[in-house]
């Protein structure tokens, strides 16, 4: 069982750090770009991070 460690920074589960992905359409603009749209996290809103919301488990010992 090997796990991996965790960054200093909560990482958001629902996109697992990769908060924004360029989605291609297919085919290239007039001037040969690829065409892409930005999807963002919508639980992280682009950020890879949650926000602290919930408070720091409390420590071991209460
Ligand atoms: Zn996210």
């Amino acid at each position: 069982m090997t796990h991996r460690t965790r960054p200093p920074s909560r990482i958001c589960p629902n996109c697992d750090g990769f908060a924004s992905a360029a989605i291609t359409l297919g085919g290239r603009d007039r001037n040969g770009h690829l065409r892409t749209i930005t999807a963002q996290c919508p639980a992280c809103h682009g950020t890879g991070t949650l926000t602290a919301r919930r408070s720091v488990l409390s420590p071991a010992g209460r």
